[in-house]
């Protein structure tokens, strides 16, 4: 999630292992722990389950015409109900990491893709669904910027807020135009879906695999880049990015983080080891739909 300016000292890899530990920690715990609060069961064929409604960070802008979501400021989700709480039980879909697309495709009213959303608007529905099912406090475990010991902290999902961002510079081609500082080449940038995210991720799989030094920032230009200097032939935009200045290069990604609609989902915790003042993204694992007591 965005505004990750507070977790820039400890790498990604060390954080990912912790969390992963973390999870499993909790996963292990969970099986002799209490069952999760019993949710609205739908028992009749009848009986219509309950529906919210979440506002999009997108507010609908960023998707093509033929997108059930396209240009929607809220979608109706339904309660989570015990289907939902087979998908979040399902080992199978927390191996292959879909268990979260399946749960947002079973909550949503409209019959959307996950892989065609965009992540802050994914977070928005997962977050309701959370808050609705198993309460506003969201506890966790993650670890001290300052002295690498393992803190809790908690956020409480009702006063959430959505990043605003500069709707008036978005196209009607759902993309947004930026000038470069130094090339002064026109760029015109789409905001990635889930499914473009995984693609760059296997790319870069792909790279590791075959002992290649994988190259984050070239997939995820090719990944948004639609246009230079209104000229869309692949070939182009690809000799473009591959002699790409640094300096340009950071502007972009600065600018896409700009116009990426996503919930601010950060939190804020003095570290009771060091005293360091922590402040990140909230991290979100498979557990985030467990109520830890
Ligand atoms: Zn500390």
């Amino acid at each position: 999630m965005r505004n990750n300016e507070g977790r820039t000292q400890i790498s990604p890899e060390l954080l990912e292992q912790f969390m992963k530990q973390q999870e499993e920690k909790f996963t292990a715990n969970q099986s002799t722990a209490a069952p999760p609060p019993p949710t609205q069961q739908q028992t009749t064929s009848g009986y219509q389950v309950p529906t919210d409604f979440v506002e999009l960070p997108s507010k609908g802008l960023f998707y093509p015409p033929n997108h059930p979501w396209h240009m929607k400021e809220t979608v109706e989700v339904r309660y989570m109900t015990t289907r939902e709480e087979d998908i979040l039980s399902s080992e199978a879909y927390a191996k292959a990491g879909i268990m979260f697309d399946r749960l947002i495709e079973s909550v949503t009213v409209d019959n959307v893709d996950s892989k065609t959303l965009l992540p802050g608007d994914r977070n928005s529905i997962l977050i309701n669904a959370r808050k609705n099912s198993y309460g506003n406090i969201y506890e966790f475990a993650t670890m001290c910027e300052g002295c690498y010991q393992g803190i809790e902290a908690s956020v409480d999902l009702s006063t959430l807020k959505i990043v605003e961002i500069d709707v008036d510079k978005v196209t009607d081609n759902n993309t947004v135009c930026i000038a470069l500082p130094i090339s002064k080449a026109e760029v015109e940038f789409k905001i990635m879906t889930n499914g473009d995210i995984s693609e760059i991720n296997k790319a870069i799989e792909q790279q590791r695999k075959h002992g290649l030094q994988p190259n984050e920032t070239m997939e995820l230009h090719r990944r948004m880049i639609v246009s230079v200097n209104q000229d869309q032939s692949p070939a182009n935009i690809n000799g473009f990015i591959t002699s790409m200045l640094i300096k340009d290069s950071r502007y972009l990604k600065t600018q896409y983080s700009e116009f990426s609609p996503d919930v601010d989902f950060t939190y804020e915790k003095e570290c009771e080891h060091c005293g360091h003042e922590n402040k990140g993204g909230v991290p979100v694992g498979t557990n985030f739909f467990w109520s830890v007591e």
